[in-house]
């Protein structure tokens, strides 16, 4: 399932325990507590005076279709829709190890244990132990840790990590260094720079998306509905674009606050590698993002070159939704992403996170490699709807899990600091 799916489940299930009277501490482990962008099944660890009752309480959730298997101190449960939940009981002077040793990765955690060996510790779900004959492994009394997950850290010399580093790429290294980076948090975000409105296919008007925007604490959006290539959506030609503009104009010059909207346009680059709008009307917008959204298809250096022309328009700020491709339904297309990066990073262009649960895109891995280039990153919404805007979450999972922190992300600063980093 999607994170963001995986997500609403585990706050069902939360509510679900909350009155549980036999469970006293419950949290989450696994690639979900990681931050993946899909995850199988949701591993819970509890502490609790009375395992038999905790289960029970699993059992009881409206939500479970059946019980896999049950012991005396774990549970395994199919739900209705088909995921399996895990709950571990765990003693409370357990905790802190076995919520690491569950959250993973195995990597993550193989990297640990051999750290612990070569300090001369040995490191499992139940603690880390000084690895002496006379030690028993699974008796959490004599383990060097507690309920605190950062002690397993800190007795390995290491500063605790956020779960979505867990990866073993340079996290330790940099734990060790006490140089974690600072990530990025959903609070940081100061604006939204790509939303739809009913004037495409969006469901709410600009005013309405507007003030949700600033329900959630944001400073300035951009409106970017679709460019007239997008005729399924009725995308917008010069005439409807400039008359929306008319409209946000009006609406930024009644309003009482500094909230500002960004007249944008989320403009087509069309297959044969021009854009679907005239310069002059580009040349008038406060934000214009290009997309790819027909002939993703063509061949590597035909897209490539399509989206290398984009970077290039002088007018265009941000490539959207950089590969395409919608989580466990289609592939990114076949893009040189190098040249792409390259580009971008020359000519100060952005490149989006698209927060929509399905896209994230770009993924992890291609974040990593874009903060290596200097390039800032947009984590928009791409919003539908004004609940559309909630899943900034999902994006900014991803971007932690991509090692962002505030001075990459370009739309955690203010829009007077964004036009700077873009060179305008
Ligand atoms: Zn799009
Ligand atoms: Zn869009």
């Amino acid at each position: 399932m999607l994170w963001i799916e995986a997500d609403s489940l585990a706050t069902s299930l939360r509510e679900a325990l909350a009155p549980c009277g036999a469970i006293q501490r419950l949290e989450f482990g696994g690639s979900y507590r990681r931050g993946k962008e899909t995850v199988g099944d949701l591993d819970v660890l509890v502490t609790s005076s009375h395992p038999d009752e905790a289960m029970d309480c699993l059992g009881g959730w409206s939500e479970v279709e059946s019980v896999i298997a049950r012991g005396p101190t774990k549970m395994s449960v199919r739900l209705k829709r088909g995921v399996q939940v895990d709950l571990r009981v765990v003693p409370a002077k357990c905790f802190g190890a076995a919520w690491q040793y569950f959250t993973g990765s195995k990597e993550h955690n193989v990297l640990l244990r051999g750290m612990a060996k070569d300090k001369g510790l040995k490191i499992n779900e139940w603690g880390v132990f000084p690895a002496a004959a006379e030690i028993d492994f699974h008796d959490p009394k004599d383990s060097l840790t507690g309920s605190d997950e950062a002690d397993v850290y800190r007795v390995l010399g290491l500063e605790w990590m956020p779960p979505e580093l867990r990866e073993a790429r340079h996290e330790l290294e940099w734990a060790a260094r006490r140089q974690l980076p600072e990530l990025i948090e959903v609070g940081e975000i100061q604006g939204d720079l790509h939303m739809h409105t009913t004037a495409t296919d969006g469901s709410a008007s600009v005013a309405e998306m507007a003030a949700a925007a600033r329900a959630r604490g944001l400073r300035y959006i951009a409106i970017t509905d679709h460019s007239q290539r997008v005729s399924l959506a009725r995308g917008l030609d010069s005439k409807r674009l400039r008359q929306q503009w008319k409209e946000i104009d009006r609406l930024n010059a009644e309003a009482d606050d500094d909230f500002l909207i960004l007249k944008g346009i989320e403009c087509d680059i069309l297959e044969n590698g021009t854009m679907d709008l005239p310069d002059d009307v580009l040349a008038e917008a406060d934000w214009v993002i290009a997309s790819l959204h027909y002939g993703q298809n063509q061949p590597r250096a035909q897209i490539t070159e399509r989206l290398l022309f984009a970077i290039h328009h002088p007018h265009v700020w941000m490539i959207a939704h950089p590969t395409g491709r919608l989580i466990n339904r289609r592939k990114p297309y076949d893009v040189d992403l190098e040249a792409v990066m390259t580009a971008a990073a020359e000519q100060k262009k952005f490149l989006e996170l698209n927060a929509s649960p399905e896209r994230l895109d770009r993924n992890d891995v291609q974040l990593i490699a874009a903060k290596a280039l200097g390039i800032k990153i947009v984590i928009n919404t791409d919003a539908h709807s004004p609940a559309g805007l909630s899943m900034i979450r999902a994006g900014i999972v991803q971007a932690r899990r991509g090692t962002l922190t505030r001075q990459d992300v370009a739309n955690a600063h203010s829009w007077k600091a964004l036009r700077k980093l873009a060179g305008r």
